[in-house]
């Protein structure tokens, strides 16, 4: 988040999965007021891409030595450490769990001890297939992953640490994120895809009619929303969701066509079968991170597809 001063200072933070995706963007807002460390396995993320005048723990977010020294004396976490692909998670659910909702329950644990808030990455998936769109937090949670079970589970934790310990956390429900430094791999997101292929002057794939419509919302904004959950009144975010994205929302098709626009390729779109799981529609209603967080979106599609165009996407 360039160009602007971060409301959190001189404090001790902890970034877990700094070397990632949002998790870089964050440790860099967070420099140079403030103390950062980041602990990060690099099983997805890059120790290149965590900021120089940040300190880099290797270690593994559920194993509870690692998050004790990489924790002591901090006054601040942000856990954004996580097995992030959903495909990956319907493979392997019980190697999920255990990074994304032990490794959780770890952190929280371990701030009980410390005394620090911690703002949790939670998602979308929460909900499954919203009951309505815009979702607000209020909806039926019935996630249909094993990563959406598991982002379940660690919301869970944290409010029950918020109820039952006094201890300040924030669950962030993120809709789609996207930005520079985003990984492009086997797993990655239909932006990172769709710039790629789009590049190199391959079809675009959709799968299914393309109708179905997601709501992006730029990392930027992400790390201004995790910011604000960081400095905003104790007791009143104290173990509450809250929905981060735009409460706008595109069709996969049209996400397709501004691709192409925006790279100035003619690429063909094409249609592939509709992929079994996906949700058909997503959209936050972020009524909720307006009034808790002061949280407003300030990137549109449009500008933020923008700043990809220039190779802001990495392996
Ligand atoms: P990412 O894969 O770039 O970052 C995750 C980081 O966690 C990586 O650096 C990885 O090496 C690290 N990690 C994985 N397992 C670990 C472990 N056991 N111990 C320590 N570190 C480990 O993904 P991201 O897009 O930056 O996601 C950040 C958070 O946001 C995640 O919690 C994810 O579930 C959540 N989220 C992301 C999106 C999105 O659209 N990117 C949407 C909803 C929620």
């Amino acid at each position: 988040m360039s160009g602007h001063q971060s409301p959190v200072t001189d404090s001790r933070v902890l970034v877990t999965g700094g070397a990632g995706f949002v998790g870089s963007h964050l440790a860099a807002a967070l420099l140079p007021e403030n103390e950062v460390r980041v602990l990060d396995d690099c099983s997805t993320g890059t120790a290149e891409a965590v900021p120089a005048e940040a300190t880099l723990f290797e270690g593994d977010v559920a194993d509870p030595e690692a998050v004790a020294e990489a924790m002591a004396g901090v006054d601040l976490v942000f856990h954004q450490a996580a097995m992030v692909s959903v495909p990956r998670s319907v493979e392997a659910p019980v190697a999920c769990h255990r990074t994304n909702a032990t490794g959780s329950l770890q952190v929280l644990d371990r701030a009980r001890y410390e005394d620090a808030r911690v703002v949790l990455a939670s998602s979308a998936a929460v909900y499954g297939e919203p009951a309505a769109v815009p979702v607000t937090e209020t909806e039926p949670l019935v996630p249909e992953s094993p990563y959406g079970v598991s982002k379940l589970a660690a919301e869970a934790y944290a409010r029950t640490y918020a109820d039952r310990y006094g201890l300040e956390t924030v669950a962030l429900r993120y809709f789609n994120i996207y930005g520079p430094g985003q990984a492009a791999s086997d797993y990655s997101n239909v932006i990172t895809t769709f710039l790629r292929r789009a590049r190199a002057g391959r079809p675009l794939a959709i799968h299914g009619d393309g109708g179905q419509t997601r709501d992006f919302v730029h990392v930027d904004d992400v790390v201004r929303a995790n910011l604000a959950a960081a400095t905003a009144d104790g007791d009143a975010v104290a173990g509450t969701p809250i929905n981060i994205g735009t409460g706008r929302s595109v069709t996969i098709r049209e996400l397709a066509e501004q691709i192409l626009s925006v790279t100035g390729s003619d690429s063909d779109i094409v249609h592939t079968d509709a992929r079994e799981g996906d949700v058909e529609d997503s959209r936050a209603a972020i009524d909720r991170a307006r009034q808790l967080l002061g949280y407003e979106p300030t990137v549109d599609l449009e500008s933020g597809l923008g700043t990809l165009v220039d190779g802001g996407t990495r392996r």
